[in-house]
Parts: C-alpha cells; sequence; structure tokens
C-alpha cells in the first residue's frame, strides 16, 4: 500500500539543453492552437450552450479557445447517464480499471507539449509549472493505480470463529462529483477524477471556469485510455449553476473538492441539509501558511525557500508560504537578502524560458491581491517589490511584493498571490507566534528553518498543520512521497498521494457465509 515497485515519472529537465531545445521547438507548434471544450456526456462533446472566449491571461489580446457552458438540463443528463454507468463499472475488476489509468498516464506522456502549452496559455503556467503539472498528473494515475489493486484486489479473510468464513471489501459508491481548482487544472483535476474511478465510482467532473480548456483535453484522453462514455461525464461551465444542479440530488453519492473554504462550507450544509444518504465531503481547501526561522538557520538557504514557497506558482498554491516569521537577531540581515534576490526575479510572458513568475489567474484575482496590496503601503512595513517589465500591462500580473506585519491575526482571509508577510519574533515569544498561528484556524503547511533539531520538533509538535517542512521549501508536494492535505479551515483529508485516499471514496462490505 505504500507504492510497491512504482516509480514516479521523471519529467523533463530544463536545466539539460539536450532536453530544453526539442521541447521548447515542440511548444512552439502548439504557440496559435484555439482549443475548443464544453460538457463531455455520454462520451459525446456537445455544443449547445453559451459560448465563452477564452484569453491568456497574461495577454487579454490572445484568444487561446472557446468553451461551451453547461446548463442545468445538461447536469441532469450527466447525472443519469452516470448514475446508469456505475454499476456496471463497479463490477468490473480493480485491475481492468487500474489499467485505463495506467493507459491515460501514457497518453498525457504522449501528449505532454500539448497539455503544457494549455497550461501556459489559458493558466498562465511557467515551462517548469507545466512540466510538473504533467507529471504530477500521471503520478496520481500510477499511484493509485497501484493502490486501486492493493485495496480492491483481494478482500481481506476474517477470523471465522464460529466456523463461519468472512471478508471484507471494498467497492465505490455510486456517482462521485469531483470540483476542482484553476491552480493545478490537470493534476489535481486528474488526482480526483480517477481516484474516485479506480474505486469503482461513476464521476461528474466539474473543473473550475477558468481551466475548461486543459480539462477537457484531459477527459478526452481518459475517453482514449478505455474509460466508458458513460462513467464518466465532464461539466465545464458556471459552479453555482452546476452545484446547484446536482449536490441537492441524493444520487450523488460523495463530493472530492478542491477550492476555497467558503465553497467547502456550501457544499456542507448543502448535502446535510438534503433528504437521503449521508455521503462524503473530501474538501481541500486554503492555507495561512507560515515559516518560522530562528537565529540558527542558513540565511542563503532561507532565502532561497522562501523564493521559491511564496512566489513560485505567483503564490497560487494553497500550500504557499503567507507568513514568514524571523527571529528578530538575524531578521535584519534575512530581509536584505531577500529584498535583493526578490530583485532578481523575472516576472512576464510564462512561455519564456526565462520566466520565473507568470500572471495570476484573472481580472477578479488582480483586483483582489492590488486591494491587499494597498492595505499593506498603508498599514504595512515595505520591505521589497520585483521590479516588472512593461509588457506586464497587457495581462492580469502581479509583482511579487514582501512586507513586514506585526501579526498574522492582521490578515482576514487567505491572500492567493505572490504576496509575503514578514513577522519578527523574539525568542522568548516563540509559543505566542505558534498560536497565533494556530489561532487562524488553518492547517495546510509549515515551513521550518532551524539547525536546532529540538527546536525544529518542538515547532513541528505545537503548530497544527497537515505537511511539515523543516530545512526546505514548503511547497510541491510529491506523489507517494509527500501526501498532501491539512486540516481545520484547510479541509477534511485524506491526503492526495497518500496510502488512505482511496479509501474516502469507497464503501466498506463484509461477507459472512455459512460454510
Ligand atoms: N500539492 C500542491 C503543493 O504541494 C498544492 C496544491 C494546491 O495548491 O491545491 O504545492
Amino acid at each position: 500500500i505504500y507504492g510497491g515497485e512504482r516509480r514516479n515519472s521523471r519529467g523533463v529537465n530544463l536545466h539539460v539543453d539536450a532536453d530544453l531545445a526539442p521541447l521548447l521547438t515542440d511548444l512552439e507548434k502548439w504557440a496559435g492552437t484555439r482549443w475548443e471544450a464544453g460538457p463531455i456526456i455520454a462520451g459525446v462533446k456537445r455544443r449547445d450552450g453559451d459560448q465563452q472566449e477564452v484569453r491568456a491571461p497574461h495577454d487579454q489580446s490572445r484568444l487561446v479557445g472557446q468553451v461551451t457552458w453547461a446548463g442545468e438540463q445538461h447536469a441532469r443528463e450527466a447525472l443519469d447517464i452516470a448514475h446508469q454507468g456505475f454499476e456496471a463499472w463497479n463490477a468490473r475488476p480493480v485491475e481492468e480499471r487500474a489499467q485505463c489509468l495506467e493507459r491515460y498516464a501514457d497518453l498525457m506522456e504522449e501528449n505532454l507539449e500539448e497539455l503544457m502549452a494549455i497550461c501556459c496559455r489559458e493558466a498562465g503556467k511557467t515551462l517548469q509549472d507545466g512540466i510538473d503539472e504533467v507529471r504530477e498528473a500521471v503520478d496520481f494515475c500510477r499511484y493509485y493505480a497501484v493502490q486501486g489493486r492493493a485495496r480492491f484486489g483481494q478482500p481481506i479473510a476474517l477470523p471465522g470463529p464460529t466456523g463461519e468464513s468472512n471478508e471484507l471489501y471494498m467497492e465505490g459508491r455510486g456517482v462521485f462529483l469531483c470540483i476542482s481548482p484553476w491552480n493545478f487544472p490537470l493534476a489535481i483535476f486528474t488526482g480526483q477524477v480517477v481516484a474516485a474511478l479506480v474505486a469503482g465510482n461513476a464521476v461528474i467532473a466539474k473543473p473550475a471556469e477558468q481551466t475548461s480548456l486543459v480539462a477537457g483535453r484531459a477527459v478526452e484522453l481518459m475517453l482514449e485510455a478505455g474509460i466508458p462514455g458513460d462513467v464518466l461525464q465532464l461539466l465545464t461551465g458556471d459552479g453555482a449553476t452546476i452545484g446547484g444542479a446536482l449536490t441537492p440530488d441524493p444520487r450523488i453519492a460523495g463530493v472530492a473538492f478542491t477550492g476555497s473554504t467558503q465553497t467547502a462550507h456550501v457544499l456542507n450544509r448543502t448535502l446535510a441539509q438534503r433528504e437521503g444518504a449521508i455521503v462524503p465531503l473530501i474538501a481541500e481547501t486554503g492555507g495561512q501558511n507560515a515559516m518560522i526561522v530562528d537565529s540558527s538557520a542558513l540565511p542563503e538557504q532561507v532565502v532561497q525557500d522562501v523564493l521559491h514557497s511564496a512566489f513560485a506558482s505567483a503564490g497560487q498554491r494553497c500550500s504557499a508560504l503567507r507568513v514568514l516569521y524571523i527571529q528578530k537577531d538575524v531578521a535584519e540581515r534575512m530581509e536584505t537578502l531577500l529584498a535583493g534576490a526578490m530583485q532578481e526575479l523575472a516576472v512576464g510572458d510564462p512561455a519564456f524560458h526565462s520566466t520565473d513568475v507568470g500572471p495570476v489567474i484573472d481580472e477578479e484575482a488582480q483586483r483582489g491581491l492590488q486591494e491587499h496590496l494597498s492595505f499593506l503601503e498603508k498599514s504595512g512595513r515595505y520591505i521589497a517589490r520585483t521590479p516588472m517589465p512593461p509588457t506586464c500591462q497587457s495581462g492580469f500580473f502581479i509583482p511579487p511584493s514582501a512586507y513586514g506585519i506585526d501579526s498574522i491575526s492582521q490578515l482576514s482571509k487567505e491572500n492567493f498571490g505572490p504576496i509575503l508577510h514578514v513577522v519578527r519574533y523574539a525568542a522568548e515569544d516563540l509559543d505566542k507566534i505558534i498560536d497565533e498561528i494556530n489561532g487562524a484556524g488553518y492547517g495546510l503547511t509549515l515551513g521550518i528553518h532551524s539547525r536546532s533539531e529540538s527546536t525544529a520538533a518542538y515547532i513541528e509538535r505545537r503548530v497544527k498543520v497537515g505537511n511539515t517542512y523543516i530545512n526546505r521549501n514548503q511547497i510541491g508536494a510529491v506523489v507517494g512521497v509527500q501526501p498532501f492535505g491539512g486540516r481545520g479551515l484547510s479541509g477534511t483529508g485524506p491526503k492526495a498521494g497518500g496510502p488512505h485516499y482511496l479509501l474516502r471514496f469507497a464503501t466498506e462490505r463484509a461477507r459472512t457465509i455459512n460454510t
């Protein structure tokens, strides 16, 4: 159950010229492509519905594709079909379901450049993020295939003290609704869907409005890999319309959701209030993630890990570092080093190999982050801001920025972008800041930089999070290696890419035979 002989995919090393050059040439072929997506119901791509243009977040003049948005009628049709398709799929041997996942993983690798190109143009992903995105999606498939075989292959034989034979086995629950975010439009989309499928469920996949194109392409590949058209349905479009039509229906046997804490609460309430079966909600939400740096930490390493944790992917990761705590004695020096390093980051077109930080996802995100920067300009202490080239005017860019604040409690919400808050703390206040971090109510990632093992162990024990990273960056959990997910306002668990994830998508049965 811990992954067996499976190996994670290797991706492409952008630092090796011999690998980079052909990748850039292949990506170039997709440069002018306009993709098209829409609901896929019973294996058929639909074009009946409102049409929405997709424009690149880094350059609004650039048309990337067109999406048909599903209405309530599409949602009802998708549910009817998935409900019918469930039983036969659930009855198939897990080996067949697992092989579909592995074929889909192979197809993603074969279509790496196209998938990267869509991630880059639709979601503003840099080349490195595009590679990581496809790798993670591939790894989820192969990992859950192994997990599926281990969990669903053989029943567990149980004692039969009275001479009866007893077994425990797992099966799918029914139709799972998988609602995924735009920040990992292929990886998280894939992870939720394939976990539900390999466990024997039929799936209705609802990708974020902003990233329907990559989801559409992913579902085409899943169908090509052998997932039946009556088992997997895709609904592109407005979350409130589709969620509103589906979640109250008792035929929805579970919901997997990654997105905002607020939407998770709405889903939770809807599921709790409806009549009929009581079903699981698997929610992976936000974080107000901290890193604590004491005076024994290595400054250069801290700066490198802070830059990566706070600004990679334009800070648009739930795991990203938001509040950096630096012990007072070393704060001045670390902030100076950090400010210097921030001047070197390259902000711009995500398709350029040299770009470190791409755009944020859309105008609404940009506006919210700009408002937060205005708040920090008034009530924070300016530390640094990365210069932006004039070309950034045409898209939704936010410069990586760092401000000093007094306490995490000044932050009323998660600010999902490249904005870092720095709190200086006195050594004797360690417990106070830990209480404040816990008091924010989230519990996703925690970074610790310290050369004192006992200090690191103490902080780890006291700060209540799902993923702790010591003396390194705190993003980019690897499938099967760093199972990912939090607690409190950050979600319900189980951890994605971990050995217990599939279990929540399944229901347990015990069989007793009087022999
Ligand atoms: N798993 C990702 C990471 O470790 C974050 C996922 C998310 O942002 O939802 O960075």
